[in-house]
């Protein structure tokens, strides 16, 4: 009974269905929503910038966002808003320097960090607590599977050892993959085969860099 509410309860979950469609991508699905969410989230941050008092405040408060979203702020980020929030942070760092206040290191407590956090903990949540199905292991083995930041992180709060093996073997065959399509990419480049032309795993270098230390600090702009 209770595996039937927790399904029910998944059915009704759009985040769940999100992690469904994410599998489908290319790409670590924990990251890409993280990435997907940041970059509406900024924009709404942005947008409510003009009206919002709450936002430049917690901005205000944070000196900024930390080194990481300072840099997609200035990849996605509206040039005007950018300026109207470091504008008053400038002053604010020039009263407290003349001042000889504290200050403490400026994106400490980032709003984009805390909102972040929360949307990798509901994807992990939603993760775990669908693993156990097989209908989305099916799916899961079938997928470019997780980054190994965030296999890492599910495999240490899987509770039962037969799915935690389950999730390590998924891990292995894509793991395996990779190796292949690398090793063929290095070979092809020996010019005794050079004339057998490159295949799909032209792109194995990148995509391996995203299986191991994922990509939701890419924006996708530069693509
Ligand atoms: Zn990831
Ligand atoms: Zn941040």
């Amino acid at each position: 009974m209770g595996k039937e509410k927790q399904r029910n309860e998944s059915f009704y979950d759009s985040s769940y269905f999100e992690l469904l469609e994410a599998m489908k991508e290319n790409t670590c699905p924990v990251c890409f929503l993280i990435k997907k969410s940041e970059l509406s989230f900024m924009d709404t941050l942005f947008y409510e910038l003009v009206n919002d008092p709450g936002v430049r405040e917690k901005l205000r408060k944070s000196y900024g966002f930390c080194p990481r979203h300072a840099t997609l702020a200035k990849e996605v980020g509206k040039p005007l808003g950018i300026a109207i929030i470091y504008e008053d942070i400038c002053s604010i760092l020039r009263e407290k320097i003349e001042k000889g206040a504290e200050i403490s290191y400026p994106g400490k407590g980032c709003p984009v960090c805390r909102f972040s956090d929360e949307v990798e903990e509901r994807y992990i949540s939603i993760f775990l607590k669908n693993f156990p199905e097989k209908d989305f292991q099916n799916l899961y083995q079938q997928s470019f599977g997780l980054c190994m930041q965030h296999f890492l992180v599910i495999c240490s709060r899987l509770a039962r050892e037969e799915e935690k093996e389950i999730f390590k073997q998924c891990q292995l065959h894509t793991l395996q993959e990779h190796l292949f399509q690398l090793q063929e990419f290095i070979r092809k480049h020996d010019y005794r085969f050079f004339y057998e032309g490159f295949g799909g795993e032209s792109t194995s270098w990148k995509k391996v860099v995203d299986k191991i230390v994922g990509n939701k600090d890419e924006t996708g702009e530069k693509k």
